[in-house]
């Protein structure tokens, strides 16, 4: 037998038995944004490499390893989106949406990085983000905060997630600092890894977050971040840990916390959990002031976050709050050929009547027990049965799947009203 053609490494597909917990996730996520009052972008998923360039970074894992960069038939450098916030921004200078108004954006969908494959950590994966345009102040770092603590709650996983924050300050604050820490570590040079020796020159912030022991031993006597804050950063900072301490919100102050991407400036921050093992951060972001003017736009204050969905819903399995699959209310049986005929057309009409019904109907035959069969692995509360007799009688037949109790007839009005009462409907 000829070789299938399987999958792309680190590229899943999301089977039918796991698309209701996404659905689900993605409805609570929509209501979510609807309830804060941001609205839903969809960009495309390629785009010019040079956005991602210029926004991310070159020295950056994204940049440097990680992209899926690709020359078109035209021969136009071309890259399978890595994260929304660059697409976001380049959508929303071109379509006008950003300048001399306030935009709450959010948009969802998969996001290519060539890491390596492990629990947590794939090629295609999915986000969902939020952005927040046109706002300067801490207050709306804090909603973006105290929206995603929301979620938590509402997916029942706030007790296995932590808040890591802190500020890269404004952009002057942060040049002062890049310069203390260059010349800090330019005296240790020799005991420098080879990634952080790179990052020196492009990106030296990111050292701070270096995994390396040696590293981090350097770091204890470096020139501390919050040291150089200047007032206006400091007040900022102040401004959102007051709001979040009023609504009771526990985090966790980590000087090391600077983020992969170039863009952030001031608040930044991760919701983390111990329980995915290395994979731990669920859900990132921060203050990205300089990007839309980076990106050719007019100066916009932008601050916003991502969270990866498959680690929400590892988080979730490992917590047993994942919702169940939805089964059918009812699950129609047709016993012999006149019931085929008629069944359908009966089903179509139940459905007319009932809205919020998941009907099922049994299709291609067979005997009363294979059909009650697949009625009980249907997982539905109730079989119809129609077949011969009830025709003759004008009536349908309701067998509870779940109790032994008895089954009853009906007539189809009558039907009706028992099932509007014993679902709540
Ligand atoms: P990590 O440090 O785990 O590599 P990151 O800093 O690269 O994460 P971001 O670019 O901030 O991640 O993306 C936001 C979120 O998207 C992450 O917190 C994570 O939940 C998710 N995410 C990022 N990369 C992947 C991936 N390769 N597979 C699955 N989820 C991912
Ligand atoms: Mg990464």
């Amino acid at each position: 037998m000829a070789k299938g053609i399987t999958r792309i490494r680190g590229m899943h597909d999301i089977t039918p038995q796991q698309t209701p917990q996404w659905q689900q996730l993605e409805q609570r996520l929509r209501t979510l944004m609807q309830a804060y009052g941001y609205d839903e972008i969809r960009m495309p998923i390629v785009e010019k490499t040079d956005l991602f360039c210029r926004s991310i970074g070159e020295v950056t894992d994204i940049v440097e390893k990680e992209m899926y960069t690709f020359p078109d038939r035209n021969g136009d450098l071309l890259t399978l989106r890595p994260e929304g916030t660059a697409s976001c921004v380049r959508a929303g200078i071109e379509q006008g949406l950003l300048h001399n108004q306030v935009q709450r954006l959010w948009y969802q969908g998969p996001m290519f990085r060539h890491e390596r494959p492990q629990k947590g950590r794939y090629r295609q994966f999915h986000q969902f983000g939020v952005e927040c345009y046109g706002l300067a102040g801490a207050d709306s770092d804090a909603e973006l905060i105290l929206m995603s603590a929301r979620l938590w709650s509402e997916l029942g996983i706030a007790d296995a997630v932590q808040l890591e924050l802190n500020s890269l300050g404004n952009h002057a604050s942060r040049l002062a600092y890049r310069d203390q820490l260059v010349a800090y570590l330019s005296d240790y040079r020799h005991e420098l890894d080879e990634d952080s020796l790179r990052r020196l020159e492009g990106n030296p912030l990111r050292i701070l977050d270096s995994k390396n022991p040696q590293t981090q031993a350097l770091l204890q006597n470096a020139p501390k971040l919050s040291e150089t804050l200047d007032q206006a950063s400091q007040d900022h900072m102040a401004l959102l840990c007051d709001i979040l301490n009023q609504q009771g919100l526990k985090y966790h102050l980590n000087e090391r916390l600077v983020r992969g991407l170039d863009y952030y400036c001031l608040t930044v921050f991760e919701w983390v959990t111990d329980r995915l093992g290395a994979q731990g951060t669920v859900c990132a972001g921060g203050r990205y002031d300089g990007l839309v003017q980076q990106l050719g736009g007019r100066s916009t204050p932008a601050v916003g976050f991502a969270m990866g969905l498959e680690r929400l819903l590892s988080l979730m399995e490992e917590m047993e709050t994942l919702p169940k699959a939805q089964a059918p209310h009812l699950y129609l049986t047709l016993m012999g050929t006149e019931a085929q005929r008629q069944g359908l057309v009966l089903a179509e009409r139940l459905r007319d009547a009932l809205p919020k019904l998941r009907l099922l109907s049994h299709c291609g035959g067979g005997s009363v027990k294979s059909q009650f069969k697949k009625a009980d692995k249907s997982g539905a509360e109730y079989a119809l049965v129609l077949g011969d007799s009830e025709l003759e009688q004008g009536v349908i037949g309701l067998k509870p799947l779940r109790d032994k109790s008895e089954q009853h007839r009906f007539s189809e009005t009558q039907l009706l009203g028992e099932l509007k009462m014993r679902f709540g409907w």
